[in-house]
């Protein structure tokens, strides 16, 4: 399909982006990489009267590894997470879970901030961020402000940024020694959405037990969520077969998928407690 006419702007500083922003009433948005936006206005599903382009933005780049965890710029690609060797020990969670992030030319275009803006629900960073207590950076008109992921996702495609607000950064808190991860998920074909996915994590105590669990999930609701029930059956325990089977049980009613065209709600609510039990035995092995 023809795409519907649009301005298009390419400013050289972040102020002068949120300044255009705000001065299209909403009718304007930020471009980065455009394999979701392009699409959408395609198919007309968004239909912005001026196109922000943010590549010029040189200080929404860059990956910074620090004792207080892993800075990703907004304009990050995922082909960059993929190319950095530091994150398979400073956030081995990320670095699995980007793995199953689209297809190659999709990864060589893909940014961190417009998956976290377009909020699909089945995407991989927003469970990332989500389970990790990420924080995300934005800048808009008012100033600067930082979001928890818990009160960015509202919905599906649907998120706590003002029209006028940009996404500079995502922040994920340090990653300790002795944490220990799994990420699993099924799609139909590699690369696909994922008809359901699980990021989770524990910190292993002195006595071999998981503490400080978090269980996140995305594709099986309209935002990504973490899993209370689990992180409680997790908490305190050895994970041995005996917890894992209670994970399990304690995921799949948990979760309140709907049915679609790809799926049941029964399958997913299966399929969750499957991949739930995948991604703790690789935590634990
Ligand atoms: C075939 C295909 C398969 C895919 N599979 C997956 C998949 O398996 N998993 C997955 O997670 N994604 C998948 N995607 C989506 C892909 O990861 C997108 O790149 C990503 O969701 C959006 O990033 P982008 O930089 O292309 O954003 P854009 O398309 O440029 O923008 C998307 C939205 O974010 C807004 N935006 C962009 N940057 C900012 C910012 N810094 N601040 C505020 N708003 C901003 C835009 O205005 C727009 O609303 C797939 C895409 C395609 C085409």
């Amino acid at each position: 399909m023809k795409m519907p006419a649009f301005e298009y702007a390419c400013p050289e500083t972040l102020a002068e982006a949120v300044a255009l922003l705000a001065s299209h009433d909403g009718e304007a948005k930020p471009i980065a990489g455009g394999q979701s936006l392009l699409p959408m206005m395609a198919f007309r599903v968004a239909q912005p009267t001026l196109l922000v382009d943010l590549r010029k933005l040189a200080e929404l780049r860059g990956i910074r590894i620090s004792s207080d965890g892993v800075r990703l710029g907004a304009l990050v690609r995922w082909r960059d997470i993929q190319d950095d060797a530091r994150l398979a020990t400073a956030h081995p969670l990320l670095a699995d879970a980007i793995k199953h992030v689209a297809h190659y030319q999709v990864r060589n275009r893909g940014t961190v901030g417009g998956s976290m803006a377009h909020a699909d629900p089945a995407s991989e960073m927003p469970g990332v961020a989500v389970t990790c207590d990420a924080e995300i950076a934005v800048r808009g008109k008012s100033g600067t402000r930082t979001i928890k992921a818990a009160d960015f996702f509202l919905g599906a495609l649907t998120t706590a940024l003002a029209p006028d607000e940009i996404i500079t950064e995502v922040r994920l808190p340090a990653w300790p020694a002795n944490r220990r991860h799994g990420f699993q998920e099924f799609a139909r074909r590699r690369g696909d959405f994922a008809m359901s996915g699980v990021a989770l994590f524990y910190d292993l105590d002195a006595g071999g037990k998981a503490a400080n669990a978090h269980v996140g999930v995305i594709g099986v609701g309209d935002h990504p969520k973490r899993l209370a029930a689990v992180e409680a059956v997790v908490n305190g325990q050895t994970v041995d077969e005996a917890t894992i089977a209670k994970a399990v049980a304690a995921a799949s009613a948990a979760v309140e998928p709907p049915d679609d065209i790809h799926a049941s709600a029964a399958y997913r609510k299966a399929l969750t407690g499957t991949l739930v039990e995948r991604a703790l035995r690789s935590a634990a092995a």
